[in-house]
């Protein structure tokens, strides 16, 4: 038995070593990634419900990394927020939405706005506020044009700092969105004191909504709370003709899934809108 622990001992401290020999060499390439102009934002569509348009876009970024391939978010993000390397990594993600909107003036996607995701560890940074500001300005885009996504996360902690963070992004111009809606533990109060623009409904919420009850029960009661208060919603993960439908009955305003389509590079999404195939 002694024996047996200690093999298993060492298979874990192993693991644990390989694990941390990897999360070390990525933390090195991440170091680099900028300056190669490695990453590069994919953009999923959002469906008006009301007039089958779309408006909104959120840039969902990846990383084309020199070995692995393309990285989806999960797999450098956390590591970018421990090291503190994901304020460099917004501030890009800023920029590059910013230079998007700039580039899509006089064509057909001119009216377009664009949704980036912060972190909390991103509402930290003192400058973001400016470094949006600056951005906007570097491009000549209206803030209206840009929305910020972020989740409930930030009204756990550090609360008095965000919403400060949050008033001067208002002020600014910005959208502001609640992602995740429904899955962060936080109170409501904040939609009283705060007033934002649009609720995301988290996909786990939308996966069922026409099997189970409960689902149904909160995504409608999601979607009256919002519009009672002013807010606009949109529900996450829509793969199903069926979902949709629930969600256009309950007037639901936005649709964003794989149903309306999966996140694209930003030359497939200016032909498929040209095509029409997305509405
Ligand atoms: P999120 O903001 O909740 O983004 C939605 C995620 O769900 C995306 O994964 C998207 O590809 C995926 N998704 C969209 N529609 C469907 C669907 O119909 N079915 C299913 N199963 N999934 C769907 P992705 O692109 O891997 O991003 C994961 C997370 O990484 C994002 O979750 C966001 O929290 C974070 N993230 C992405 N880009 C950025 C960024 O630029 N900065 C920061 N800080 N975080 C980012
Ligand atoms: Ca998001
Ligand atoms: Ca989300
Ligand atoms: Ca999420």
């Amino acid at each position: 038995a002694k024996e047996q622990g200690r093999n298993t001992y060492q298979f874990y401290t192993e693991g644990m070593q390989d694990r941390e020999v990897m999360r070390l060499e990525l933390d090195k390439d991440l170091s680099q990634a900028l300056a190669n102009n490695e990453f590069v934002l994919y953009y999923q569509p959002q469906l008006n419900l009301d007039n089958g348009e779309i408006q909104s876009v959120e840039a969902l970024i990846r990383w084309q990394h020199p070995r692995r391939g393309l990285l989806p978010p999960v797999e450098f993000i956390p590591l970018a927020e421990e090291s503190g390397r994901i304020t460099d990594i917004g501030r890009w993600v800023v920029m590059a939405a910013c230079r998007q909107l700039a580039k899509w003036k006089g064509t057909p996607q001119e009216g377009l706005r664009i949704a980036v995701n912060l972190s909390g560890r991103e509402l930290d940074d003192e400058d973001l506020v400016d470094h949006i500001r600056e951005a906007l300005a570097l491009e000549d885009v209206p803030a209206d044009r840009l929305e910020v996504e972020l989740t409930e996360e930030i009204f756990i902690q550090n609360i008095e700092h965000n919403l400060n963070q949050l008033a001067r992004l208002r002020q600014l111009g910005v959208h502001l969105a609640i992602d995740d809606f429904g899955v962060g533990y936080s109170s409501l109060g904040y939609l009283r004191d705060f007033p934002v623009d649009l609720l995301k409904i988290d996909r786990s919420f939308i996966t069922d909504v026409t099997e189970r009850h409960d689902d149904a029960v909160i995504t409608r009661a999601v979607i009256n709370l919002a519009h009672n208060l002013g807010i606009e919603v949109v529900a996450e993960g829509v793969e199903t003709e069926e979902q949709l439908n629930f969600l256009k009955n309950h007037r639901c305003n936005f649709a964003q899934g794989y149903l309306i389509s999966r996140p694209i590079p930003v030359a497939d999404l200016e032909q498929a809108l040209a095509s029409g195939v997305l509405v």
